[in-house]
């Protein structure tokens, strides 16, 4: 069977973590493939599509997870509702677009022992939180507080949240909250989980946390889709306050993995995704001249 070939196209894209992940992937699913790294400057996506269609699949990342809509020939439901893909698969010429970065958080949570179906805190209202709050939901989390810098441009989320849940007869109290008020009201509050969907504490500003150690207080456990470094300060306050600390690279690996299976129908046990997390945490270690973890 000739090679595969896949792509991860995005701008810029030379520190991406996804052809070390793929490329294990492939391995271990037993398939030839190869997978490159297209960096698209901004503004020359049209002339890069027809290219594309010409591959079995890629990933996109930052910035054309939108941007690559147009070009589709259609999407499954999670990326339609979240106007954002990561993940095509091109056959016969024809490419539908799909989002992982769901599956992704749910294998972290899972991988780590915690449930999605819990009282939820959930902080920004960006790609990624749409994503985390659509499959907490879902999960059937009895109540999902959003906190956002401006509440106000969360709301049409929190809206479509509702219509979401009210749908599928989900009963889930979503409201919106600050950081400031957040800040001041959270003694009086408990979570189940914590999950950060804010670049806060990402490399290299790596020295400050979303929230203070008094709401990582009042969370059993704490989830950070940031996955560079692998403890950010907001784990490290986790950790440190004993509580379940979950970090963004099995996120990244979930993901990883879930492409694979939209493209070649591969499943991998949990046991070795748990492994390449470890892999992939020492590689972006090493990549960034950090020492590893005791
Ligand atoms: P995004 O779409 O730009 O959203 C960022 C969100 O964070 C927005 O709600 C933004 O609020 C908020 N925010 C930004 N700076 C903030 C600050 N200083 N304080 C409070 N809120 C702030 O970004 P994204 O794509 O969702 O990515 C967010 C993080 O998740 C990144 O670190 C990314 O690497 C990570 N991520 C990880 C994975 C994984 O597989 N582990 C997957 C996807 C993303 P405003 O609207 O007020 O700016």
């Amino acid at each position: 069977m000739p090679e595969q070939e896949y792509a991860l196209i995005g701008h810029p894209v030379a520190h991406s973590m996804s052809p070390f992940l793929q490329a294990r992937l492939f391995a271990a699913a037993g398939v030839q493939a190869s997978y490159r790294l297209l960096d698209v400057p901004p503004g020359r996506l049209a002339e890069t599509a027809p290219a594309l269609r010409k591959l079995s699949g890629f990933n996109i990342t930052i910035p054309y997870k939108q941007e690559i809509i147009p070009f589709l020939d259609a999407l499954d439901e999670k990326a339609a509702f979240f106007g954002s893909v990561n993940t095509v698969r091109c056959e016969g010429g024809r490419m539908t677009g799909y989002t992982t970065d769901g599956d992704g958080f749910l294998f972290a949570l899972q991988s780590a022992g915690v449930s999605p179906a819990g009282s939820a805190l959930l902080l920004g209202a960006g790609g990624a939180a749409r994503v985390m709050a659509y499959e907490l939901v879902q999960a059937g989390a009895p109540s999902l507080c959003i906190a956002a810098r401006s509440p106000e441009k969360a709301e049409p989320l929190r809206r479509e949240l509702a219509a979401m849940a009210g749908r599928r007869g989900l009963a889930c109290e979503i409201t919106l909250e600050s950081f400031a008020r957040l800040e001041q009201t959270a003694g009086a509050r408990r979570w189940d989980l914590l999950v950060n969907g804010t670049p806060v504490g990402m490399h290299p500003k790596t020295g400050c946390s979303p929230v203070s150690a008094a709401v990582v207080g009042r969370c059993a456990a704490v989830f950070d889709a940031v996955y560079n470094p692998d403890e950010t300060m907001l784990l490290r306050l986790a950790r440190e306050a004993g509580k379940t600390a979950v970090h963004g690279m099995a996120m990244l690996v979930g993901q990883a993995a879930k492409a694979q299976h939209i493209w070649n129908g591969s499943r991998f046990p949990r046991e070795f995704q748990r492994q390449l997390c470890a892999e992939a945490v020492a590689e972006m270690n090493r990549s960034f001249g950090r020492e590893e973890h005791p």
